[in-house]
């Protein structure tokens, strides 16, 4: 039995903490088991050194952004290692060059691409625990790359896929994946069970406890996943192709404050415009989230979209910039905006989430700035001022509590 364990930099965040891990992989070898441990950065370490870089260079290169904050990472998986020692338990820590993790060449965003799995499985079959660097990867000029903020639960799932593991564990600190988040919504609930899909939509939509590129990997390669707190030994939320119990209708509610809603207002009502504004911002690379055209009056419309805040002053600068290719009367930017999400794959076969949404949002006396829905999702663009209402209220309105 093989099984990939990945913890959070709250779960290494101090000695005790760092040892408290140890021990948890410890009891897990002893068992017979082989241990893959992935770690992230020691507590905020990987903001620290972010600040240390704007510090220094307000616009730092990409390049060597990644060969710093690598390193928090590096920290962990060496300082684990010594742990192990201490325990008494043969150990190694990697980092993404000895395994070697390869990615995409892009700094801050890569992907992974493939993994060499040799050097872990010799390791492995010196009956070693095995400490990989999570986060990182290494791309083909040699150089570190990083995978994006929360990117090491992708590490942690890639490896599973590649060493065909038994099961994936992400270790947090909380204990699984809950209705809603409970720091805002008191009534959230944990969940035992949950699909693939409608974990990638919260996790996308901003529900913080998994990074959502590992969970479309793990979708992609079958990874049984389990997220479960660190310090107890609670079962945990498992994340899977299909759940065994009665299907609810909803299963979480998501809030995304980190957004910017645009609008090009005025537009020629006529063929082609939406091309050239979505073109515009394409070739920037920016990506765009929820998108609402008015209907054409006196030969005008207006397009709004939503943008991470992340890039909303930059997206506002490509529009701006291409005004005499696009032509609008005028450009908006809203910034103090939340999406909030309803996810469930139940809604495939139930008509009238939609509609219960809007009345209790409407009961709650929150106006709706835009819609957007998929197959097992409910989205609405509100004022950020209200989310956490909205979020209480939409939780109440589909009775997921208790
Ligand atoms: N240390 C990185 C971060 O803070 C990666 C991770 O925690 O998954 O984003
Ligand atoms: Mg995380």
């Amino acid at each position: 039995m093989l099984v990939v364990k990945k913890f959070g930099g709250t779960s290494v965040a101090n000695k005790e903490k760092i040892y408290n891990v140890a021990k948890r992989c410890a009891e897990e070898y002893k068992k017979g088991h082989n241990v893959v441990v992935v770690l992230s950065a020691m507590g905020k370490l990987t903001d620290e050194l972010i600040a240390m870089a704007k510090d220094i260079n307000p616009n730092p290169s990409k390049r060597e952004m990644d060969m710093l904050l690598t390193t928090g990472e590096q920290t962990s998986v060496a300082l684990m290692a010594m742990a192990f020692d201490v325990l008494g338990i043969p150990a190694i820590s990697l980092n993404a060059y000895q395994v070697a993790m390869h990615t995409t060449s892009a700094y801050g965003n890569a992907r992974i691409k493939r993994i060499d799995s040799e050097r872990i499985s010799h390791e492995l079959d010196q009956k070693k625990i095995v400490i990989i660097t999570g986060f990182q990867g290494v791309n083909k000029y040699d150089d570190y790359t990083t995978l994006g903020r929360g990117g090491s639960d992708t590490t942690a799932v890639a490896l599973a896929a590649s060493l065909n593991a038994d099961t994936c564990e992400i270790f947090t600190d909380v204990d699984g994946v809950y209705t809603a988040d409970p720091r805002y919504v008191p009534k959230a609930r944990k969940l035992d069970e949950i699909t693939y899909d409608e974990m990638l939509d919260l996790a996308t939509l901003g529900a913080g406890v998994l990074h959502n590129r590992s969970v479309e990997m793990a979708k992609k390669y079958g990874v049984p996943l389990v997220v479960r707190s660190s310090l107890s030994n609670e079962e945990g939320t498992v994340v899977k192709e299909d759940v065994k119990v009665e299907r609810m209708l909803v299963s979480g509610v998501a809030a995304d404050r980190n957004v910017a809603r645009i609008s090009v207002v005025g537009l020629d009502d006529k063929p082609g415009i939406a091309f050239r504004v979505f073109d515009v911002l394409a070739k920037a690379n920016i990506n765009v989230d929820m998108i609402l055209q008015s209907v054409g009056r006196n030969n005008t419309k207006d397009i709004s979209f939503t943008v991470s805040g992340d890039v909303a002053d930059e997206a506002l600068k490509v529009i701006e910039d291409s005004k005499s290719r696009l032509n609008p009367e005028h450009v908006e930017i809203e910034k103090n905006v939340a999406k909030i999400s309803v996810v469930g794959a139940g809604m495939m076969s139930n008509p009238g989430v939609a509609a219960k949404m809007f009345e209790c949002l409407f009961n709650a006396d929150i106006n709706i700035k835009m819609i957007s829905t998929s197959e097992i999702r409910v989205t609405v663009l509100i004022d950020e001022a209200e989310a956490v209402k909205a979020m209480n209220a939409t939780h109440d309105a589909f009775g997921l509590e208790d």
